[in-house]
Formats: C-alpha cells, structure tokens, sequence
C-alpha cells in the first residue's frame, strides 16, 4: 500500500468520496448517520488511514489492535482486500438500503412457538443477510400452546379423498406420494374455511397436493386461487 503524507488529508476528494460511502452503508442506525455530522466524516477516515499509513513506515499500536489486525491482514494480500472490499459492496447493495437495527435484529431472531410470528420473522430476515450462520439450538425449549381445533368429520373427509381419485383437484397430478396405508396422499382444505364460518362438507372441500394446499395458505395469489377454487365448486354442484 504506498501513501503519501500530502494526500491524507480530509480535502482529499477520494476521501471524502470513500467518507461518504462510509457513512451510507447500512452498519448503523439512519439517525446514528444523519444526526452526527462526524460520523465517518472525511476527518475521521483521514485519521484512520493515517494509522495504516504510519504502520507502512513500522510504527506499532498496542492500543488499536483492530487496526493492527487488518493491517496485518491485508497489506500483504492484494487479492484478500479486493475480496474483502467486493464482499462489502455486494453485500450492502443487496440489501439497497435496508437498515434493521441490532435490537430489531435480536427481536426477528428469537425463537417463538407462535406460527404466525415465526412466519412473520423468516420473512423479514430473508430481506437481511446475516452477518453469521446462526447458532440454532441444540436443545429447543417446548411449551404447551392451547388453540381451538374444528371437530372435523372423517367422513367427509374420505369422500372428498375418494372423489379426487388420486389426483389434486387444482392442479390435476397426481398425488406426490402414497400414505403408510398405500392411499395416495393428499390433504383436504376447505375453500371456504372454518374459520370464515365455511361448512365442514363435501361440497366445501377440496383434495389438494400439498403444493396446492400450501399456496392456497401463502401464495402470492391465493385469493385468486381461492376464487378459481369456489368457482370450480359452484360448477360442480
Ligand atoms: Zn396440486
């Protein structure tokens, strides 16, 4: 790394370009960024590659290990800090400018028993590239949940089943695999459901692949899935 004492200087345009993009990754909380108008400001960066500049001419620091570290890291290894300089870059550009602070991050990573909540968080931390793979937990705790459940009649049930033959009745394959008891599987969902007061019946049922039945419950288009589904049930009656 060859610097020179006349360019670390805060008025240097490359260091108040390389200040400003700094200041823009997404590390820190926005209002760390925008209220202080010395964070990572152009005097601060100069500072910073003073150190790296005076450990080119073998000037140690016992007290800034961390700068002691990269120094040792990288100036030897042009190849490691471009690594390490594209890694930064991609990694902030994907994420074009979304910020979830180190608070949020802990709340979105703590394991929950509630489905919906769980759900919740998966999608908000696929939008975040985790800085490390996550530790998960050798041993999760349990905790007994009590929720309503419909009393559903088996009946129905078989007679949706035996009416599907064997085949998803929206996508039309076939089942993806057979029960233990040889029967093809797949899973009956109601198209109006339970919960929205819909009959537990043979006309309100439906045997689905599970793909169907999952994307019924969290597609993109499941309304228009469920649409397609009641009108297909009004046909038939
Ligand atoms: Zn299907």
């Amino acid at each position: 790394m060859i610097l020179d004492d006349a360019l670390i200087i805060a008025t240097n345009p490359l260091i108040q370009s390389l200040s400003a993009f700094l200041n823009d990754l997404p590390i820190h909380p926005p209002a760390q960024r925008s209220d202080a108008k010395e964070f990572r400001d152009p005097d601060g960066v100069r500072g910073r590659i003073g150190y790296f500049h005076r450990m080119s001419k073998g000037q140690v620091y016992d007290d800034r290990r961390l700068q002691t570290a990269i120094w040792e890291k990288y100036n030897n290894d042009q190849k490691a800090l471009e690594d390490a300089v594209q890694g930064i870059l991609k990694k902030y550009q994907s994420q074009s400018g979304t910020y979830i602070d180190a608070r949020n991050l802990a709340r979105l990573q703590k394991p929950t028993a509630d489905r919906e909540e769980l759900e919740h968080k998966v999608s908000k931390l696929l939008n975040q590239e985790t800085i490390s793979l996550p530790k998960g937990n050798a041993n999760p705790e349990r905790r007994a949940v009590s929720r309503e459940e419909y009393i559903r009649c088996p009946q129905v049930i078989a007679t949706v089943l035996g009416r599907a033959k064997g085949k998803c009745e929206l996508c039309r394959e076939s089942a993806p695999f057979d029960r233990a008891d040889g029967t093809p599987y797949l899973e009956v969902h109601h198209v109006i459901p339970l919960s929205e007061i819909g009959p537990d019946s043979v006309e309100n049922a439906v045997a689905l692949c599970p793909n169907c039945h999952r994307r019924c419950h969290h597609s993109k288009d499941k309304d228009e899935t469920a649409n397609q589904l009641k009108e297909m049930m009004m046909n038939s009656v």
